[in-house]
Parts: structure tokens; C-alpha cells; sequence
């Protein structure tokens, strides 16, 4: 413990810029990779380092990474046990990196390292997350670049954060962008979104890519639907996470208020019309929206309970500060208008 701190100190005060690459049976491609990562990142001022994460390969990438690892020391290879996907390998390289901007990559060589230092210019313009764009993108086109196309414009509407390519993995990431964060399923690609609803100030910046020299694409059609299906669930989160009964709610009130036109209706035409109640579908239409309009609620208030034990358990807040100014002093009791107040 005793060695530890200092070395965490100086290691948090030199690096500003952690890259970090998930790799999974990528054993040609690490080589090459953390050549052109070195060539690209000495060149330029920053402190940096390079955090691998290998995904539970089953070729031979976990002992090229340990060459890598042995010929540079700001190297750092993390192993997993087992193959968790990688946005699973993204999230574990994003807990250890200690760099004031993180910038995460595919480790197949189709971004390309010189990109980053344009990333990095371009977050210093102001802005607090930088989102590559594959504007030339050199993928299959019917199974994986037209679906993305698709993917994005949905994605783009549905957010209200308008960008080209959410799936580019190559962003540069202020560190308090990412706090808090946790990611699940295909979830790094959304990064963008739940930061721009915290406030965060979102630009896009086209970036090379290049075809796959070595091994094979983990991916084909079906993840679209994953990331649609995370979309939903996203746009939930982003939405309705500490009012989901808002949500629930609207939808209930409404197929009440339906169950009711229909029960007046049906009424109507019973009185005024002479038609039965079995005549009509009216009856059904009544029940089937009542028993969905109370489901509805039910679940509101479900999810309305979930909610609290989440963020009143960890204490967590739904706000997050800025700044303050004129902070009170600690151990200055006579400042704090609450402090005397509790003296009551
Ligand atoms: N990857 C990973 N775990 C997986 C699948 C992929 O770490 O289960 C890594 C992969 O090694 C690569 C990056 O994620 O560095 C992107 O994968 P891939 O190139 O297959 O995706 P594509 O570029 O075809 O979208
Ligand atoms: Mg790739």
C-alpha cells in the first residue's frame, strides 16, 4: 500500500491521454498496432498511455500483447478471463485509465492512431466529447455499412443528437464526461447521447478508415437489432429515468380515458340506437383497455419503486454540478444558514 500511492500520484500527474482498445483474436494486428500507436503518440506532447484490454482471445493475441507490454512500460495490457464482448472490454480499459481525455479504438487497425491527435486538437477547441466519423467507410457494404446508415439516422432522430456514425469507436472523451457511466450491451455507442443530456458539448470530426488486413469482423447484420434494442432503452434511460411513471403514466391515463369513450359509446347505442352491447367489438375494446390502462400504471409505479431503491440506496443524485462559487468554508458553522437552523 505503502508504494502504491506514490506511484499512482506520478503516474495521475504525467499522463493526460489514456488510449484504450478492446482486442479479442487480433494476434497479427498487435504488432503493427502498437507500432503506428507509438510512432503517432511520441510524436506529439502529451503524456500518454495505451491500455489493451484482450477480451478472452483464444489465438495467440494474449502473448503478443505480452511482448508489446515487455517492449514499452506505458503499455498496459489487461486480461480477461473470458470472452465479454467489447463493450465489456471498453468499460474495464476506461476504469483503469487515469488520463484527463480517453480516447478508445478498435484494435483491427481500421481507425487509424494519427487520427487521435486531430480528436485531441479538436477537443481543445471547446468541446467535451469529439465523435470520429467514418465518412469513408470500408465495410461490407450491404450487411454493415448501409444497416449503419440506417442505424444512425434513427438513432439521430430518436436522440435529438444529430450525428453520422455512433458505431466509430475512435471519440475523445473528457474524464468527467464519463463519470458515472457504466456501460452494458452495445452500449458504448451511446456515450454521446447520455452526454449530451448531461450538458456536455458534442462535436464530429470525419476520420480515416481503413479495410481489415488481419483476422476477421466479430460482427454481421444482427447487430443492428441489438443496437436498436439498446436505443429503447437508452432513449428510456435519458428520458424518463427518475419520472418513469411520467412514461407509464401518460400511457395508462390515455387507454383509461379510451375504455371510457368506448363504454360511452356503447352506452349510446344501446339507449339511443337500439343495438346491444354484443352487436359491437365495444365491450371488448372496453375490458382489454382497462386491464392494459391498469397494467400500465401498476408498472409505473413498479418501476417509480426501482427507481428510488437505486439512486436512494447508493445516494446517488439526478443533478450533476457544475460548479459552486463562494463554497462555504468547512469548520465555519456560523456560515451555514443550515447548520444554525439545525440548532433548533
Ligand atoms: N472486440 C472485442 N470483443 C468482442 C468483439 C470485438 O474486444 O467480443 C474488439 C475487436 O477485437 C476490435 C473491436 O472490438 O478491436 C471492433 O471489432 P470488429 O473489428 O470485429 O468490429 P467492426 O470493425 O467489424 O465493426
Ligand atoms: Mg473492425
Amino acid at each position: 500500500m505503502l508504494q502504491e500511492t506514490p506511484m499512482r500520484a506520478s503516474r495521475n500527474d504525467a499522463i493526460e491521454l489514456s488510449v484504450v482498445i478492446p482486442l479479442y483474436n487480433e494476434e497479427d494486428n498487435v504488432e503493427p498496432l502498437c507500432a503506428a500507436l507509438l510512432a503517432a503518440l511520441t510524436a506529439q506532447p502529451r503524456g500518454f498511455e495505451i491500455i489493451l484490454v484482450n477480451d478472452g482471445s483464444a489465438d495467440r493475441t494474449e502473448q503478443k500483447l505480452q511482448q508489446a507490454a515487455a517492449g514499452d512500460a506505458r503499455i498496459r495490457v489487461i486480461n480477461f478471463r473470458s470472452n465479454k464482448g467489447q463493450t465489456a472490454a471498453m468499460m474495464a480499459g476506461i476504469d483503469y485509465a487515469v488520463g484527463a481525455v480517453i480516447v478508445p479504438m478498435d484494435g483491427d487497425l481500421q481507425n487509424d492512431p494519427r487520427d487521435i491527435v486531430r480528436l485531441l486538437d479538436k477537443l481543445d477547441e471547446g468541446y467535451d466529447l469529439v465523435s470520429g466519423w467514418r465518412r469513408d467507410r470500408q465495410d461490407n457494404f450491404m450487411i454493415r455499412t448501409l444497416p449503419s446508415k440506417i442505424a444512425n439516422l434513427v438513432i439521430s432522430r430518436v436522440s435529438g443528437v444529430p450525428l453520422h456514425d455512433y458505431g466509430c469507436s475512435l471519440k475523445a472523451y473528457r474524464r468527467e464526461v464519463l463519470q458515472g457511466f457504466r456501460l452494458y450491451g452495445e452500449m458504448h455507442r451511446f456515450i454521446p447521447i447520455y452526454a449530451h443530456a448531461q450538458g456536455a458539448r458534442v462535436a464530429e470530426l470525419p476520420v480515416a478508415h481503413h479495410p481489415r488486413k488481419f483476422g476477421q469482423s466479430k460482427y454481421g447484420l444482427n447487430r443492428t437489432i441489438k443496437v436498436l434494442l439498446d436505443l429503447l432503452v437508452v432513449k428510456f434511460l435519458t428520458k424518463y429515468r427518475t419520472k418513469p411513471i411520467y412514461l407509464f403514466g401518460q400511457a395508462g391515463v390515455g387507454l383509461l380515458a379510451l375504455a371510457f369513450l368506448a363504454g360511452l359509446w356503447a352506452l349510446y347505442l344501446k339507449f339511443f340506437d337500439n343495438t346491444s352491447f354484443i352487436e359491437t367489438p365495444l365491450p371488448l375494446l372496453v375490458s382489454l383497455c382497462t386491464i392494459a390502462g391498469l397494467m400500465c400504471l401498476l408498472m409505473g409505479l413498479l418501476a417509480e419503486v426501482i427507481m428510488r431503491v437505486y439512486y436512494e440506496s447508493q445516494s446517488k443524485t439526478d443533478y450533476r454540478v457544475k460548479s459552486v462559487l463562494n463554497p462555504r468554508q468547512e469548520g465555519n458553522p456560523g456560515e451555514n444558514p443550515g447548520e444554525e437552523s439545525r440548532g433548533d
